[in-house]
């Protein structure tokens, strides 16, 4: 574990004890409540570890009870009795969070919605789902698929992710390019305040100017407002002719050249544009049982999709683009996905990179906006940094840094950088810790994409906000969770 900076326990939480047990025990079903001897219960403390540990098990809690409530109502009244108790709660989705939002910091209770799962209803002619918010992201993708939709967005986390943990972070991904923001598909959401009042937004409308669109103030909130418990998403029709190519790029240069390219060629039906350098691939490679498409190694990869409704019009737009990179030495070779299989084991090579840098060595990860002309500088930029101070030698797989690297989805100019370590230690994070924010906020960009601030990036926040506005969350924050009791320690 990284020797992260933790803020110290708020002595204004109360310590739980086996009076609260009860409590909750009288509001949720007694199997849904997972509390250690230290507060009263019988669990193992091993049996919380998963609700206590981060994906990339860099952040740790000591949360001693878990709460998994069924109903919109048990989490109201579970609010409702923290909030007078001051019990500090963090809502937790699928856990698949990059920045430590997910996890407790010291003892806060684990509000889990994972037993929030059901369809509420789904309209097949507007195609709008209505969900809870514990469903699983490709649940959710396979329910609408059945129904000729798709589900506006999709990561790499989608096996374990919850629709409700998407909306609170203000997920991104790879569809992001072709069907946009969260901001715009969510049309409603049902939500729990603090207080334990319900605010029933679950409207499934997509115009709707009654006044301030308070929905939109829970997307991207990251659990500090109130509770999702239901969401209503717009949802596609799924394209029936989808293709993929990867390509064997040159330079970066190239690579955003092909990128103009691909939006003059295939432009209404480009939906996807993701790249990653030779040492995602490198890893990719070691640790997946994955073969790459093209024969030589190239500096740079892309991934182009097509989604579209007529076959032929779409390979024929996707050939000619290959062609005409190819003849001008845009790209130095490509391959185009024959069948389904060849398509997903191509997405399987990009989305792959996160969990094969995780094999590597623990790693750290800046998840930055950053125009793309200067995308990929910050990655040389802070290998040559890493090299200077003899922490990182290109190359070789030893060392206190194993690889420095960046892949990300360059259509919506969002670079993932990524540090693979030998171990999370205070001399490496110094070298790029500022350094990374500072870098990014001299270019405009922003610190956080789309992973959001978490624990990770709270003390960072003035990099991209400005006084003004954070003094204006902060406010917010105020209004909806008077006694900060909502995922503390973290975000502002
Ligand atoms: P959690 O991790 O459980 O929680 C995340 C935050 O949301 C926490 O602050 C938590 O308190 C809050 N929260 C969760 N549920 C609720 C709720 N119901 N109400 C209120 N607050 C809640 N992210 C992207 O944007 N794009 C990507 O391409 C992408 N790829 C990823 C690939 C991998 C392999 C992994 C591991 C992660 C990736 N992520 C990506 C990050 C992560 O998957 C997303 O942030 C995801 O949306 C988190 O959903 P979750 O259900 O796991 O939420």
């Amino acid at each position: 574990h990284c020797q992260y900076h933790k803020p110290a326990r708020l002595d204004s939480f109360k310590k739980l004890s086996n009076v609260d047990i009860e409590h909750f025990k009288s509001i949720v079903p007694a199997e849904t409540v997972l509390a250690t001897a230290a507060v009263g219960g019988t669990a193992d403390a091993i049996e919380l570890e998963g609700f206590n540990a981060d994906w990339l098990n860099k952040y740790r809690g000591n949360s001693q009870l878990v709460l998994k409530p069924k109903t919109t109502k048990e989490v109201s009244e579970i609010l409702k009795y923290c909030n007078e108790q001051r019990i500090a709660v963090v809502p937790q989705g699928g856990n698949t969070g990059l920045v430590g939002g997910s996890v407790p910091v010291h003892d806060e209770v684990v509000l889990s919605l994972r037993n929030m799962n059901r369809v509420r209803s789904y309209d097949e002619v507007s195609g709008v789902l209505v969900c809870d918010a514990g469903c699983v992201l490709e649940e959710l993708d396979n329910y609408v698929a059945e129904r000729g939709h798709i589900m506006p967005l999709d990561l790499g986390a989608k096996g374990s992710c919850h629709i409700g943990g998407n909306v609170a972070t203000n997920a991104g991904g790879i569809r992001f390019l072709r069907y946009g923001s969260l901001h715009g598909s969510v049309l409603g959401l049902e939500v729990v305040l603090p207080d334990g009042t319900i605010l029933d937004n679950l409207s499934t409308l997509r115009k709707d100017n009654t006044g301030y669109d308070l929905k939109q103030l829970f997307i991207g909130s990251e659990g500090t407002l109130g509770v999702i418990t239901g969401v209503s998403v717009l949802t596609p029709r799924r394209p029936s002719a989808v293709n993929v190519a990867v390509l064997g790029v040159p330079s970066y240069e190239n690579v955003q050249q092909a990128f103009k390219r691909a939006r003059q060629r295939c432009g209404e039906i480009l939906s996807a544009y993701e790249f990653w350098d030779s040492n995602c691939m490198r890893a990719v490679l070691h640790h997946q049982s994955l073969k790459s498409p093209l024969e030589a190694e190239y500096p740079f990869y892309v991934l182009v999709e097509t989604s579209g409704s007529e076959k032929n019009h779409d390979d024929e737009k996707l050939t000619a683009l290959l062609e005409e990179l190819l003849e001008e030495g845009i790209v130095e070779d490509g391959a185009l996905a024959q069948d389904d299989t060849q398509i997903s084991r191509m997405w399987m090579m990009r989305e792959g990179i996160p969990e094969s840098l995780g094999k590597t060595g623990p790693t750290y990860k800046y998840d930055v906006s950053i125009p793309i002309p200067v995308l990929y500088d910050v990655v040389k930029d802070i290998a040559q940094r890493l090299e200077k101070v003899d922490l990182y030698k290109p190359g070789q797989s030893s060392g206190p840094v194993k690889l420095v690297c960046g892949y990300g989805h360059i259509g919506d100019s969002n670079l993932h950088l990524n540090v693979v370590a030998e171990k999370f230690e205070d001399r490496v994070t110094d070298v790029f810790e500022p350094y990374v924010y500072e870098w990014v906020a001299s270019h405009r960009g922003s610190i956080s994409a789309e992973h959001g601030v978490g624990l990770m990036k709270r003390d960072y926040l003035g990099y991209s906000k400005s006084p003004e506005m954070i003094s204006y969350m902060k406010r917010i924050k105020d209004v909806f969770d008077p006694h900060h009791i909502l995922n503390p320690y973290k975000v502002v």
